[in-house]
């Protein structure tokens, strides 16, 4: 596959770039990492995401560039789908960009549903930056020091700093590469860790006292209401990072956050340590990810909505 990824690239000329809705560092990292590779080599890549970069991503070389409307689809002969395990994760344009009329999927989620030709899918790989390395080598390219911030941006945030249980020699060698490529490790981390706004940590604040412990010390959550968002004066961006809190306590085993979506039903990011598996979890509800760390959307009362997912908790631990 990833020959035929390289050929692709080399044949053609006019590349759309997208990934999915609410953006992470792996997304974006991905998406302007393949768009300099791209421009780099002479071709014409627009990126596109349905939502706005959040801020702390924006120091990301060519973030000034991503186009939220859809453009005109005609010229693209290649749309590449980045870090998505279905088309509708792309979100309302999903349709629109499926008929383009090469579809390129790179991927690393287990649950990827395999909705593209030509798929790149490796759930043993850390992060689609990982994996667009890979293409790099395949292809021979040296990364540009642009291209190398975005992809180790990209690994840096989907490893949680290096941190998780996806961060294998893998994903090391990869970001060592970038760095001797140029990318700056403490630059990088500096923008994405340390430039939270005040809003953000006033939210926090007031989600700090949500803060659950449950079943013996293994379960610990965090609930956030559209309500505490609009009072600390925050953007539902500011709440990313808040399910590592539950997640740092010892015993704990998952971590989830209970996050109110503006249409009222609850977004569940969920973290876990070692073996214990979320991404079952939030396959129950309708959602995905990874064995560490997935997300899903519920619809319902609140409390109701934690008991059904302490009861999957419970299913799942037991199978
Ligand atoms: P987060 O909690 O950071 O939003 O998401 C955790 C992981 O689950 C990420 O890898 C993300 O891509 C994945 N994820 C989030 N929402 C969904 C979803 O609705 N479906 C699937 N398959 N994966 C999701
Ligand atoms: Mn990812």
């Amino acid at each position: 596959m990833l020959q035929r990824i390289s050929e692709l690239i080399g044949r053609y000329r006019t590349f759309l770039i997208t990934a999915h809705e609410r953006l992470d560092g792996d997304a974006l990292g991905s998406e302007l990492g393949l768009y300099h590779l791209l421009t780099g080599m002479g071709k014409e890549a627009t990126v596109y995401n349905q939502d706005p970069t959040p801020e702390n991503y924006r120091f990301l070389p060519g973030s000034d560039r991503i186009v939220h409307d859809l453009p005109p689809l005609d010229p693209v002969e290649v749309a590449f789908i980045l870090d998505c395990s279905e088309l509708e994760r792309v979100g309302r344009e999903a349709s629109r960009i499926a008929s383009a009329p090469t579809l390129i999927n790179i991927d690393h989620h287990i649950s990827n549903e395999g909705f593209c030709d030509t798929a790149l899918v490796d759930p043993q790989a850390s992060s689609t930056g990982e994996m667009i390395c890979r293409v790099v080598s395949h292809m021979g390219l040296a990364v540009t020091p642009e291209a190398a911030t975005c992809l180790y941006t990209a690994i840096l945030t989907d490893t949680g700093g290096f941190r998780y249980g996806n961060t294998s020699q893998g994903a090391l060698l990869a970001a060592a590469g970038l760095v001797a490529g140029g990318a700056d490790p403490q630059w990088i981390s500096e923008h994405i860790y340390e430039t939270n706004s005040p809003a953000k940590i006033r939210l926090l604040a007031a989600v700090l006292p949500t803060l659950t412990i449950e079943e013996g010390g293994s379960v610990g959550s965090l609930t956030v209401t559209q309500q505490a968002i609009a009072a600390a004066g925050a953007l539902p961006e500011h709440t990313e990072g808040f399910v590592d809190l539950p997640r740092s306590i010892r015993g704990v085993m998952i971590s989830i956050l209970y996050a109110e979506l503006p249409d009222g039903r609850y977004k569940l990011s969920m973290r876990s340590k070692g073996n214990v598996n979320v991404e079952q979890v939030a396959r129950t509800f309708g959602g995905g990810g990874h064995m560490n760390a997935a997300a899903c959307r519920i619809e319902g009362e609140i409390t109701d909505i934690k008991r059904r997912v302490l009861e999957a908790i419970r299913t799942s631990a037991a199978s």
